[in-house]
């Protein structure tokens, strides 16, 4: 590649490298600093890739208001564990989806698109929960454009409800409330709704300006109405994009299938995605082999909104990765190995790890270390409560410790996410983490600590500060 760029022979390359004592092959990677001495040596240019030529090849198109055109709104079906999301998700595809001739089984690729009575086109994303769109956010995509808020009429608000509603007002995308449930003979609607209004979620019937509808993802009672208020929400949000420029996507989920490679689903937001197109995608990068959409068909395009299976990827990129399409090979391969050495030198500088004995070796390293963060999940509301006090009484004036996030509840994913960005252990006080959010934490590096009594945890977390302290002076 080195060679290539430089318009010289590979083999003259490899003999350079060799008497610098370097026992290469071609294709080999060699480090940034030694292909600076090489391209130095052939009296060449040298010319160090930046974020900002990586952002240069990706956008250059600037939309004019007049490319603009229509799009369907992408919606996320958000709510507490057991209320209904996937059922609910389920009964609209069933109920809308027209069956595609191999026996009417639809293929699951993530999302789906479904038209509404009135004509009008909806996408779905089939990947239900906040885990999902919070790490898709984190990840700099944001695809949603409404959130369908589903509350069982038998339970009411409960935690995860409020989560929701907090993860749906800092993305700022619209609700509607689905009250579902409703063929339950203890169904009660109107306590969903005089509860919500404790988090200013305010419908329309209490004079706000949320629409509410009455479900039942088993009865599918009030499931068309329900269509028809996001569809109306849409035609409010007057959602267009350009579909006439390189695509760009998000990957809503992706992995490696032993017979096709990796796979991954993309939803288009702008422009046209076509057979044939060279993209990055993340720290991957690929050439569109073949794309099937929602209903297992094979397709040759797909545009703003559309969901679509890719294939043709060189690596498995993330969910919530942005896919560009770019002009040349050279440029997408350019483009994911600058980001995959960016990604890996950020980790090395991170010290790779979360544990406290690596955060003390940081603050060692480093004297502007002063807080020592920690993320906290407790079985019970008052031992949470009761433990980010004891902790935000450890410390003085120069180190002290940061609770960045405390709940109630098992630790997950979502938790282990949120510990690695922000360099913390994660603390359990009577609770596990679930088998996902381990896997999770042992790739990350995240360290957790499982504590039942708070003395004990108040004691270490103490040890570690003093830690940070000492390490100061
Ligand atoms: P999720 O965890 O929010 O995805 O919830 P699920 O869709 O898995 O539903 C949890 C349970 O509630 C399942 O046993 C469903 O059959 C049941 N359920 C979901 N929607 C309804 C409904 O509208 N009426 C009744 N009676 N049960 C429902």
């Amino acid at each position: 590649e080195l060679a290539n760029r430089m318009a010289e022979r590979v083999a003259d390359v490899v003999k350079a490298l060799m008497k610098m004592g370097m026992m290469v092959t071609q294709n080999q990677s060699i480090d940034a600093d030694t292909a600076e001495v090489i391209v130095e040596e052939f009296g060449h240019r040298i010319v160090r890739v930046s974020d900002s030529d990586v952002e240069d090849v990706i956008d250059t198109v600037d939309d004019k208001p007049d490319d603009l055109k229509p799009r369907p709104a992408v919606i996320t079906v958000m709510g507490h564990v057991d209320h209904g999301k996937t059922s609910l998700l389920d009964a609209i595809r069933n109920t809308k989806v027209t069956s595609g001739e191999a026996g009417g089984i639809t293929q699951h690729i993530g999302a789906y698109q479904v038209t509404t009575d009135g004509g009008q086109v909806l996408t779905f994303l089939d990947t239900p929960g906040h885990a999902a769109f919070t790490s898709m956010r984190a990840r700099g995509a944001q695809v949603t454009d409404i959130v369908i808020l589903v509350v069982a009429a038998d339970d009411s608000v409960m935690p995860q409800t409020v989560e929701a509603i907090n993860h749906a007002k800092a993305a700022g995308v619209p609700m509607i409330v689905a009250i579902n449930k409703c063929d339950k003979p203890d169904a009660n609607p109107d306590k969903v709704r005089t509860e919500l209004l404790q988090y200013e979620v305010i419908v329309e019937g209490l004079s706000g300006d949320v629409q509410d509808v009455e479900v039942s993802a088993i009865s599918g009672q009030g499931l068309d109405s329900l269509l028809e208020s996001v569809a109306l929400q849409a035609e409010i949000l007057e959602l267009k994009a350009n579909p006439d420029r390189p695509a760009q996507g998000a990957v809503i989920e992706a992995q490696l299938d032993v017979g096709r490679g990796p796979v991954a689903t993309v939803l288009v937001q702008k422009g046209t995605l076509r057979q044939g197109d060279i993209f990055v995608v993340g720290e991957q990068w690929g050439k569109v082999r073949a794309m099937e959409n929602d209903r297992g068909e094979r397709v040759k395009e797909a545009g703003p909104s559309v969901p679509v299976e890719v294939l043709g990827l060189n690596g498995t990129p993330e969910a919530g990765d942005v896919l560009n399409v770019v002009e040349t090979e050279a440029q997408a391969r350019e483009i994911a190995e600058y980001r995959e050495q960016a990604a890996k030198d950020k980790r090395a500088a991170a010290g790779a790890g979360t544990s406290l004995e690596q955060l003390l070796a940081q603050a060692k390293a480093n004297e502007n270390v002063k807080e020592l963060p920690i993320l906290m999940k407790a079985d019970v509301q008052g031992s949470a409560e009761a433990i980010v006090q004891a902790m935000e009484k450890i410390g003085n004036e120069e180190v002290r410790v940061r609770v960045l996030h405390s709940g109630v509840g098992a630790i997950t994913e979502t938790d282990v996410g949120l510990a690695e960005a922000s360099g913390a252990p994660i603390i359990g006080f009577n609770v596990r983490a679930n088998a996902p959010a381990r896997n999770s934490a042992n790739q990350k590096g995240v360290e957790i600590r499982y504590y039942s009594v708070i003395y004990d945890l108040v004691d270490d977390v103490k040890k570690a500060a003093s830690g940070l302290l000492e390490a100061e002076v």
